[in-house]
């Protein structure tokens, strides 16, 4: 891969040691560092790393309008020779490309993604702490910067890359409703990318979940709503006897990394993992035969996030606790492998 000559501008002094790392509050806290790169006059420019710090935009600016902007998330981690590794990058890389097609944004080059994060990885490094559970949250994104409130696709774009040092992190008991109403996502749609307005759209129906005691929706199909899908930044997994079933991805849904490396991970243990679609009906039916063991969503920010119970057409089911769960096992296999604590078979480290 060829050097893409990025310019750097310092920081005069960093802010690390402002930053009590015990008590992060997930991506309120940034690095010293960002990446940014412009599209214009037809093509990227020189990427330049510099101070993080505040931007300056047009109001006319179309991301402001039409929400034209896709974006990324992924991890750092760093290992106790305080080496520091990306977990398959370039399943992100080709993520975003595919976004930004679909949301009519310029593909950004391969060697300027990888050169700037590694270059803003190392310029952070100190800002990456050993310790499982602690990692980099990475978060690359585009928007379009055009000064013009047309309805069409800009000619300007910004790329940039943030960085936000993470804890481990519990997210509580996690009580879900299976979606009757709202849908996240439609066939044909763009929910398959990671766009912005996917998760604006969310926010509402989320928010009356909430008020009912459930930390999440999990969306089903809008046409029918009588298959599973995926819940709003998670894939999903049920576990019936001791088969996984998940949703086979189409347009609707997001290819998760984290689904496909637990899918790779249950073959490789002799886990059956049955990929099709799932119905709500079979699933209230095995929780009422007590053969519904799990239910689990996978996603970077938190690997694997156990689910307690559900509710669907006014009825609640709660998930019987369990031991060997696959949930934690597939979560310390996964983090093992981030970690550089085990085995890479499949070649998922990179390291920086
Ligand atoms: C990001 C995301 C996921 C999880 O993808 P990973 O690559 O595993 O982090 C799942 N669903 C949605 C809607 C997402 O945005």
């Amino acid at each position: 891969m060829s050097t893409s000559n990025i310019q750097i501008i310092p920081i005069s002094q960093s802010k690390i040691d402002t930053v009590d790392f015990n008590n992060l509050v997930f991506g309120t806290v940034f690095t010293d560092y960002m990446f940014e790169c412009d599209y214009k006059d037809g093509k990227w420019q020189t990427p330049v790393i510099k101070p993080y710090g505040e931007i300056s935009m047009a109001p006319s600016a179309r991301v402001f309008h039409y929400g034209q902007a896709v974006f990324e998330g992924m991890k750092a981690y760093k290992d106790e020779n305080d080496d520091v590794f990306l977990f398959r990058p370039d399943e992100n890389f080709k993520r975003i490309n595919k976004s930004s097609a679909r949301l009519a944004i310029p593909e950004f080059p391969e060697n300027y993604f990888f050169d700037g994060l590694k270059q803003l990885l190392n310029l952070d490094k100190d800002w990456i702490k050993k310790g499982i559970g602690n990692s980099m949250y990475i978060r690359p994104f585009v928007i379009a910067t055009q000064p013009a409130i047309s309805a069409s696709p800009a000619n300007e774009y910004k790329f940039m890359i943030i960085l936000s040092p993470a804890q481990a992190y519990y997210a509580g008991e996690v009580r879900v409703v299976f979606a009757e109403q709202y849908s996240r996502a439609a066939d044909g749609g763009v929910g398959f990318a990671k766009a912005a307005g996917n998760y604006a759209a969310q926010f509402y129906p989320t928010k009356l979940a909430h008020e009912q005691g459930f930390q999440q929706i999990i969306w089903t199909d809008a046409n029918s709503h009588e298959y599973l899908e995926e819940a709003g930044t998670m894939n999903i997994f049920f576990r019936v006897g001791d088969t996984l079933l998940t949703a086979p991805n189409n347009d609707r849904i997001l290819d998760g990394i984290t689904r496909k490396s637990l899918i790779q991970l249950a073959e490789d243990n002799n886990i059956k993992v049955e990929i099709r679609r799932v119905t709500v009906a079979e699933i209230k039916e095995a929780a009422r035969k007590g053969e519904l063991k799990e239910i689990f969503g996978s996603g970077t920010a938190t690997v694997v996030n156990p689910i307690i119970g559900f509710s669907h057409g006014g009825e609640s089911f709660d998930l019987p606790k369990i031991e060997n769960s696959y949930a934690l096992f597939f979560k310390e296999k996964l983090m093992n492998i981030q970690y550089n604590i085990s085995e890479d078979p499949h070649g998922w480290r990179l390291k920086i």
